[in-house]
């Protein structure tokens, strides 16, 4: 059986080399750890190899692990469709959240935050392929909403957050042009170097495109059980 240090060095390696084809630094992209429908006894020992940050989709199943694991230093990451509803726990017990792409979620997490935090950290989701059951906003909305969002309180617009359908290449390329694009217009105080794009079957490809963070669950934990949920 290959152990979880097995897979990350595995994973890290993979990322290295995608990073030495496109000619980018090999610290330039950051691994998330989408540690979704795995018991947090697997999270802490994927920790213990070294690994901080982790990314869950699910509210519920996330405030649980964090709940166990709140002797470690992780950096918890919301990957999920964010629900307006939802807001207050992922504004008090996150470090950064992907999947927002209104204006009122991210009003909602400004205020929601507490001023004596570090700011709330927030990408900006593109729906960049114009999938129908996607969640983001269209890449139009995205100079309109960087202008709005990057305005508000406690939180810090890091950039853009996508989900393309698998083997559609073309569309990390168009978010890496989007991304770049903003980086140029809006001269905004604020600290925009996040593209978060490319997951277990297609970080290559992401990174190759540009990604600055690959979000990957199966590749470093092995295949979801979803029928426990
Ligand atoms: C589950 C999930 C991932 C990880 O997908 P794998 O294919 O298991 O690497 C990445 N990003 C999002 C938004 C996810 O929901």
């Amino acid at each position: 059986m290959i152990t979880l240090r097995d897979a990350r060095n595995q994973v890290l390696e993979q990322m290295a080399q995608a990073c030495k084809q496109a000619g980018r630094a090999s610290d330039s992209v950051a691994l998330l750890a989408v540690s979704k429908t795995h018991p947090a006894e697997m999270l802490r020992e994927m920790y213990e190899t070294g690994q901080r940050a982790f990314g869950e989709n699910y509210l519920q199943e996330a405030l649980d692990k964090i709940e166990q694991l709140s002797d470690l230093a992780i950096e918890w990451h919301f990957i999920g469709h964010v629900q307006r509803n939802k807001t207050k726990h992922l504004a008090e017990k996150f470090a950064w959240v992907h999947g927002v792409d209104r204006l009122i979620i991210a009003e909602r997490l400004s205020s929601q935050r507490a001023d004596q935090s570090e700011p709330l950290n927030l990408c900006l989701q593109v729906n960049i392929d114009a999938q129908d059951s996607k969640d983001g906003c269209v890449p139009a909305e995205v100079a309109e909403l960087v202008k709005q969002i990057s305005q508000l309180p406690n939180i810090q617009l890091r950039g853009l957050m996508v989900i393309p359908a698998p083997g559609n290449i073309d569309a990390f390329k168009q978010a890496q042009v989007l991304f770049e694009q903003v980086k140029a217009q809006h001269k905004y105080p604020g600290q925009w170097d996040t593209l978060s794009m490319g997951m277990s079957g297609d970080m290559q490809d992401a990174i190759n495109a540009g990604s600055t963070m690959v979000r990957v669950g199966t590749a470093l934990f092995g295949a979801r059980d979803y029928s426990q949920k």
